[in-house]
């Protein structure tokens, strides 16, 4: 048994999945110099790039944890001293951090870096809005997230000059495994049949991820293929007027399934699931539920970046293969 556990941790170490040390690390052992460079991370999916272009050097912290909700998080006691510490703060930005207290305090600050912003500056045409709202949700899109990379590169590299080179080398190798993974994702969800690929979750996170996995290049109404009773950012309570407009979503493209998310009330989507039932629709909620807005817990297989995304594409394909295209006409 002690082997065993031995030999555990040694394979978790000579894998290089993370360093695990940091991970654990309370606000407190965080806060104490080390002469590593502190770079706070509003969400786990840009601190997972963070620890892997900074390396040893880089000392990373996220200051939304665990299943908190980034839209509407809001400024708790003692997070004032973790911002003050850092040297570097990066943030998704595009209104993904709206709660006030924290949304003020980014807006003000010269050292914290809206990555979506960003890349909305260089590349307007590759940021999607929803009924003339900017989708923030572009990190579930891999080459999109990819996108990240040369700013977080340029800004460690300002702070810490002497380690400039490698940063860029760090963030090379990086893209190169995002872009892999991205093509892997994207050559899974195309294995379901294209009049499969229709995509019901509980909030409007999977905009990207469906004009990235689930369209073809040239497909015009790829828009349909996703639709959510709730909006851009989770609101827990949805009108009948949103149900009715996902029951026929439902119908009109024989779709089945509706995808719980890990950090979501699934509230709403019961309420589907029983409105359609009304309609005699056949509807179920699938069995496991979808990484969006908040990464899996450590251990979990959705415990890094990549491994979220990787969950979500099986999860969705396997459940679309099953469980589509077939008579959604409840019999009962
Ligand atoms: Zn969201």
């Amino acid at each position: 048994m002690i082997h065993y556990f031995k030999l555990t941790l040694m394979m978790l170490f000579l894998c290089g999945c993370g360093d695990l040390s940091n991970h654990s690390k309370t606000r407190q052992e965080w806060m104490e110099p080390n002469h590593k460079l502190k770079v706070l991370s509003t969400t786990a999916m840009i601190d997972d790039l963070v620890r892997q272009i900074g390396g040893d050097t880089v000392d990373p912290y996220v200051l939304i944890k665990g299943e908190l909700d980034p839209h509407s998080y809001q400024l708790v006691k003692g997070d004032d001293e973790l911002l003050a510490r850092a040297s570097l703060i990066f943030y998704n930005g595009l209104g993904l951090e709206h709660g006030p207290s924290l949304q003020n305090y980014l807006y003000n600050q010269r050292k914290a870096l809206p990555l979506g912003n960003l890349i909305m500056n260089d590349n307007p045409e590759l940021i999607l809005s929803v009924l003339g709202t900017t989708d923030p949700h572009i990190w579930m899109d891999i080459s999109l997230w990819s996108y990240t990379i040369p700013y977080i590169v340029n800004a460690l590299s300002a702070q810490d000059p002497a380690h400039a080179e490698m940063y860029k080398e760090n963030g090379e190798k990086l893209l190169t495994e995002l872009l892999e993974a991205h093509k892997q994702v994207k050559e899974e969800l195309h294995q379901v049949p294209e009049d499969k690929r229709y995509l019901v979750t509980s909030h409007d996170a999977f905009n990207y991820f469906t004009r990235a996995y689930l369209a073809d290049p040239h497909d015009r109404e790829w828009r349909y293929r996703f639709a959510a009773p709730e909006g851009l950012a989770p609101e827990s309570q949805i009108s009948a007027y949103h149900i009715h407009e996902i029951v026929q979503q439902l119908e009109r493209f024989h779709i089945n399934v509706i995808f719980p998310e890990s950090n979501v009330s699934r509230d709403s989507i019961k309420k589907i699931v029983d409105a359609a039932k009304e309609r005699g629709i056949k509807v179920k909620i699938a069995d496991a539920y979808l990484y969006a807005d908040a990464m899996g817990k450590p251990g979990s297989d959705g415990d890094t970046y990549i491994k979220m995304i990787q969950h979500d594409a099986k999860t969705i394909a396997r459940e679309l293969m099953h469980n589509q295209g077939k008579s959604t006409h409840d019999p009962s």
